[in-house]
């Protein structure tokens, strides 16, 4: 295949970069992710590039090995939400292994980054043949479903102001960058809010020192007083996401 091609002449110390970067990719054992790798071609992924569209099954699903995607839900009367954010701890396109429901949502990038795309037929036949990658798999969607339930609470009960120090945290954590590079309209759909919402929650925690914010960038500037200034919600998340995969690689599991 010519995907497998490009990727087979990429130096190998770049494959391993490549792998390791993506935590899913580097939880498997060497012969699943040499399986992977194989049939993945790593790719570039600019701001708004669409990784999957609402109701359709994905051509290609893509191991994020940097930037974040954002996960959206759109309403009739066209208002959308972000209902998850992934970065380079997971699959997008993995929801739609686990069965023959149509996936509502849609999935596009929110900070440019990286990722190894691979055919979604392929990803599948890995899902169904390999016990190891199928139940990787499913952690991560567990993560993930964990995480939306936790947030589905959040998005009705919290202020916009600690839901948004929460969001910047799990970017952070997912990007490991201080600097964010967020558009206000990019901020609202997070919030559910409208953008002046925004110019007042990110002003509030601007004055207390926090972030500074200009327009299409964050900068976190004392992230301790920013965990501080979260709900709950956040450390809920982080536990899950600091145990992803800990598992198996600690020997613990099956
Ligand atoms: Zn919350």
């Amino acid at each position: 295949m010519c995907e497998a091609a490009v990727l087979c002449e990429i130096d190998p110390k770049d494959r391993m970069t490549l792998l390791h970067a993506n935590l899913f990719l580097a939880s498997l054992s060497s012969e699943n992710r040499d399986f992977l790798l194989d049939r993945s071609t790593p790719v570039v992924l600019p701001l708004r590039t669409v990784l999957y569209e609402a109701e359709e099954v994905p051509t290609h699903a893509y191991f994020m090995t940097s930037g974040i995607a954002s996960v959206v839900s759109t309403m009739s009367n066209g208002a959308t939400a972000e209902v998850g954010v992934v970065g380079r701890e997971g699959i997008v396109g993995s929801l739609q292994l686990l069965g023959p429901g149509r996936v509502p949502t849609h999935c596009f990038m929110q900070l440019d980054g990286t990722a190894l795309k691979i055919p979604f037929s392929e990803l599948k036949k890995a899902f169904r043949s390999s016990e190891e990658i199928r139940d990787r798999i499913q952690e991560f969607v567990q993560e993930q479903a964990l995480s939306l339930s936790q947030l589905a609470g959040c998005n009705r009960f919290h202020e916009a102001e600690e839901r948004l120090a929460r969001w910047l945290l799990m970017v952070q954590d997912r990007t490991q960058s201080d600097v964010l590079n967020l558009t206000q309209e990019f901020l609202a759909m997070m919030l559910g809010s409208q953008r002046s919402t925004v110019t007042l929650v990110a002003g509030s925690l601007q004055r207390s020192g926090l972030i500074e914010y200009q327009r299409g960038r964050v900068k976190i500037v004392n992230r301790e007083n920013l965990e501080a200034a979260a709900c709950d919600c956040y450390q809920v998340t982080k536990h899950l996401y600091a145990n992803l995969y800990k598992q198996r690689a600690s020997g613990v599991g099956n």
